[in-house]
């Protein structure tokens, strides 16, 4: 074989090493990407809080939007309503 056309021959096998190289990494960091926003789903369901205006159900970061935008309720007031629920479900763990 040509000594020119085997070192063109294994630049190009270097260069498919390298893009399957970088197409297993970029497959692997998706991977840890979906494993860590799957991680913070499993430990919100841990925090889910009833709402004390209509006694729904659901996740304590979603309490206060809920206050605001279905129950019409100030941003401060709905706040602080949170927050009081809040350090109640920390006092019910200890
Ligand atoms: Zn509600």
């Amino acid at each position: 074989m040509d000594p020119v056309a085997r070192l063109g021959l294994s630049f190009v096998i270097t260069i498919i090493l390298i893009a399957l190289l970088l197409w297993l990494i970029r497959e692997i960091t998706r991977m840890w990407a979906q494993q860590a926003s799957d991680e913070p789903a499993a430990g919100k369901l841990m925090s889910i809080s009833v709402c004390p205006v209509c006694g729904g159900r659901l996740e304590s970061h979603l309490m206060t939007r809920h206050l605001i935008v279905t129950h019409e309720m100030d941003v401060y007031e709905a706040a602080e309503l949170v927050e009081a629920m809040r350090s109640e479900s920390a006092q019910a763990e200890e």
